[in-house]
């Protein structure tokens, strides 16, 4: 069985507590532990898939095709852990399994209540699909004393009571403001969260005391005494310059000193090479490389959280700092469409994205990069964009467009109605439900000898993570290929386009797939090494 920390959160939202959960994730690897980690998110979504990223953030997809919290994206990027869809539970997932079991009769007649009823699923969960784990980090989204957080912190009491002090942990993460008049961190509004914690039956055993400053000694005793906490695992956690600074910054702190403690582990130092190589490149840049993100959510960066970490990986891996100007799309649109921002970028990328807004803007974005030889990279829309950009403009279909925008004349982009997924083939239309019914997670591609994304990825055959619903028609293939658009990445069975490219270009590469989900600060994602080493290229140039 393994060791179960849970982590909550008080005061208010926003505190990094996924990063921390990440952090200590990564700490507890570095001692030789394995690790997982979860997330219990109280919303009652199915799933956070219809959630729209300027509400919550990116969807994180995970290898197995769960729609998740970006969250998730953390976990992944800082222990290397791939994330599973049994990783992360919503109250409207339990509540409709909860429901399904109820209609099927499976509770024999009983009245279905959240205790026991919910709780016990919330239970299931957490200690479910395991895989000999020393290990399982469950974060708990939300703030301590919100409604919807009840039943799972119901659920993780029990647990708690069940397995005992030697099998979990409490770790809550809070926050001591800073009052500018008084000069002073105050303890109060941490001392509140503690009760509101207790008031539910949880003594947490390490509080993690997120403020602008480290915190002195004296308040960590006023802490310690009025929370019920020892001294040491009253833990000052003080804002980072960079997030990848996080694990050595806790490290430094004590975290997972303490938990070690807690469990009655040896308490020898860890291996936190990598952390330290990380921060190393990231504080020593040998220059700068400027890239243009256009796209629609630009106002809330959470909405392209992997991308933009992707983006600096790539830089990571190139000893470049990378910088991003975030560009709405509609400004490249209409009579006075305004250029000036690509003129000066290294390299322009379109990402991710849904919906006829902004379309236009982006086609024109890409058109640029290609007639002015700048490093493009395509994701997705941004691949479907490239693709309509090359059939109106070099094949002179000026009226080709994607079905996704309404009924179109010309379909280069059309609403993909029939994949194949392991052994089934799955199978849509219009009328189907909008929630979980893309293409998800991941599919292998098959790249084509000699192309740029052959060399980059060093192998013929990639898989890489999907959400789409649209898809490239292959019938273009011959077509686009005579305007040198290469189609140089197909599903296995050569009926879905997956990467295009084109060789007259210093790089220009579009993607069906998201490769950003899959990059790590200690294993860059090949698409971003060779996008920002021609981004470096270009910016030694001009
Ligand atoms: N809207 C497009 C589709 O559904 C692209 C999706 C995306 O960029 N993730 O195919």
């Amino acid at each position: 069985m393994p060791r179960f920390v849970f982590i909550t959160g008080g005061v208010v939202s926003s505190l990094g507590k996924g990063l921390a959960s990440a952090a200590l994730g990564s700490l507890l690897q570095a001692r030789g532990y394995k690790i997982r980690l979860r997330k219990l998110d109280p919303y009652l979504n199915v799933d956070p898939g219809t959630m729209s990223p300027t509400q919550h953030g990116e969807v994180f997809v995970t290898d197995d095709g769960a729609e998740t919290d970006l969250d998730l994206g953390h976990y992944e990027r800082f222990t290397g852990v791939d994330a599973r869809k049994s990783d992360n539970v919503t109250t409207g997932r339990i509540y409709s399994d909860v429901l399904a079991r109820e209609r099927r009769g499976d509770y024999l007649g009983a009245t279905i209540q959240v205790i026991p009823h919910v709780t016990n699923a919330i239970k299931e969960f957490v200690t479910s699909n395991l895989d000999n784990e020393d290990f399982v980090l469950v974060e708990i989204g939300g703030t301590v004393g919100d409604i919807e957080s009840l039943p799972f912190l119901e659920a993780i009491r029990q647990i708690g009571y069940e397995m005992g002090h030697d099998k979990t942990c409490f770790l809550h993460v809070t926050l001591l403001p800073f009052i500018e008049v008084a000069g002073e961190l105050k303890t109060k509004p941490t001392q509140h969260s503690v009760k509101e914690l207790q008031s539910v039956g949880i003594q947490p055993d390490i509080l993690l005391c997120r403020s602008s400053e480290n915190i002195p000694e004296d308040l960590k005793t006023k802490i310690s005494r009025f929370c019920n906490v020892r001294k040491e695992a009253v833990i000052s956690a003080p804002d980072a310059s960079s997030i990848y600074e996080v694990p050595l910054m806790y490290h430094r702190e004590g975290l997972d000193m303490e938990i070690c403690r807690h469990f009655d582990l040896p308490l020898n130092e860890p291996d936190l090479s990598v952390w330290h190589d990380i921060m190393h490149r990231m504080t020593n840049p040998e220059g700068t490389v400027n890239v243009a993100v256009v796209g629609k959510y630009t106002s809330l960066i959470d909405s392209y959280k992997s991308l933009a970490e992707a983006l600096t990986h790539g830089g990571l891996d190139n000893n470049v700092k990378v910088k991003m100007n975030w560009i709405d799309s509609e400004v490249f649109e209409g009579e006075n469409a305004d250029f000036s921002s690509l003129t000066s970028a290294d390299a322009v990328l379109v990402p991710g994205g849904f919906g006829q807004r902004g379309s236009e803007g982006k086609i024109n974005a890409i058109k640029f990069a290609r007639e002015n030889n700048v490093p493009f990279l395509g994701i997705c829309f941004g691949m479907q964009m490239a693709v309509i950009e090359a059939a109106r403009n070099l094949a002179n279909h000026s009226d080709a467009g994607s079905t996704e925008f309404g009924p179109s004349e010309n379909p280069v982009v059309g609403l993909m109605t029939e994949w194949t997924s392991g052994n089934s083939q799955v199978v849509r239309d219009e009328t189907s439900d909008l929630g979980g019914t893309m293409r998800l997670g991941a599919y292998d591609c098959v790249l084509k000898a000699g192309s740029q994304v052959m060399q980059l990825y060093s192998t013929p055959q990639i898989s890489e993570r999907h959400r789409h619903r649209y898809e490239v028609n292959i019938a273009w293939r011959d077509e686009l290929e005579s305007q040198g658009l290469i189609f140089s990445g197909l599903s296995p069975d050569g009926s879905l386009p997956e990467i295009v490219e084109r060789s007259d270009h210093p790089f220009f590469i579009g993607v069906q797939f998201h490769p950003e989900l899959k990059s790590r600060p200690f294993d860059p994602h090949p698409l971003f090494r060779g996008f920002i080493n021609a981004a470096l290229k270009r910016s030694r140039l001009v």
